[in-house]
């Protein structure tokens, strides 16, 4: 006698399956014919095999095979439910509910400032150089016309990788690099990250960026330095703002000078100002004629050409420029206070 107490059971288990695999209506449509099936379902086909049980055992295993049946029944039905239930979800957002807003990524402020500054520079004929972040002390110092014992070269300023080589401590080391390929005419701005050891605080921090310039060729003056720089300050800042021209000194330029500009914050009227100093001036710009002696180190003829350099640091014009009264802000990855750029 067919053993169909086991039947029944390997059935159920296989249907118990079956249902695991349920991915749509389809599948479920298709699990329901395989065992309900008028002609071929699985179920049907045990129940007319009923007929080969003997008389005592009919009503149990029948009873079996309904059991097993209304299971099948129940648990399509369940599933068939389920299936539909995400439309009953939909029904139940909430719109009024605050969304979820997602940002986009964006270049960092520092970044976006810096190209506005090339921008500006390339309207003007400018080229764009780069160079490399570790340099010999030969390219950050020597050839810049530092001495030996320049402050600058101290332990304390300068990032040293071995006797050698060293973190540039300013963007100048790529102007040496350019002068040694080209021949003037040169007019190029090298803007890049520049590294000292400081200890950061509202004002300093130790990677920051910079940008230089360069412009050699004949008959260069004085006069084309300061016009170059009024022009891009007026760009930068705005057409009304103030400038001035300090004398200074540089190791590299002669004669060297400081510019400043009106006090972007006070407009020179708090004598309490935390960016002047009351003053009502902000440093922003150190410039000068390149020294012959820098032309000579790189086989330029002095007595043929000259030029004039410049330098400023980025991240601090840009403080300047967005008011803000503490450098590390840009560094500390605070997204509140990132957005407030874009
Ligand atoms: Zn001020």
């Amino acid at each position: 006698m067919v053993d169909l107490r086991n039947k029944i059971k390997v059935l159920k288990n296989s249907f118990d399956e079956g249902l695991v695999h349920i991915k749509d209506t389809k599948s479920l449509q298709e699990l329901r014919n395989s065992y309900l099936g008028r002609k071929k379902g699985r179920i049907t086909l045990l129940l007319r095999e009923l007929k080969d049980v003997t008389p005592e055992e009919k009503p149990k295993i029948g009873e079996l095979i309904n059991e097993l049946k209304s299971y099948v029944q129940k648990k399509l039905e369940e599933f068939s439910h389920k299936l539909q239930e995400p439309k009953s979800i939909d029904s139940k957002i909430d719109l009024t509910l605050p969304g979820k807003r997602k940002y986009r990524g964006a270049p960092h402020p520092i970044l976006l400032y810096k190209k506005r500054i090339e921008q500006i520079f390339q309207l003007m004929g400018f080229s764009i150089e780069d160079g490399p972040e570790i340099e010999t002390d030969y390219y950050n110092f020597e050839a810049l016309n530092f001495p030996p014992h320049h402050p600058a070269r101290d332990d304390w300023d300068t990032l040293y990788i071995n006797d050698d080589l060293l973190l540039r401590t300013h963007t100048s080391p790529v102007q040496i690099r350019v002068m040694e390929k080209k021949k003037p005419p040169i007019r190029m701005i090298n803007p890049g990250k520049v590294y000292r050891r400081e200890t950061p605080d509202p004002t300093h921090i130790p990677m920051f960026y910079q940008v230089e310039g360069l412009v050699v060729d004949l008959g260069i003056t004085f006069a084309h330095l300061k016009g170059t720089l009024e022009f891009f300050l007026r760009a930068l800042y705005s057409d009304s703002i103030k400038i001035r021209f300090r004398p200074s000194y540089f190791p590299f330029t002669e004669p060297s000078a400081e510019v400043d500009i009106g006090c972007t914050v006070c407009g020179g009227k708090d004598p309490n100002c935390r960016v002047c100093g009351g003053t009502g001036w902000i440093e922003i710009l150190g410039a000068g004629m390149v020294d012959p002696q820098v032309l000579k180190n790189v086989n330029i003829d002095p007595e043929k050409y000259s030029g004039f350099a410049f330098g400023m640091g980025i991240d601090r014009t840009a403080m300047f420029s967005f008011r803000i009264s503490d450098l590390r802000n840009f560094y500390e990855n605070d997204l509140r206070f990132m957005r407030q750029f874009y």
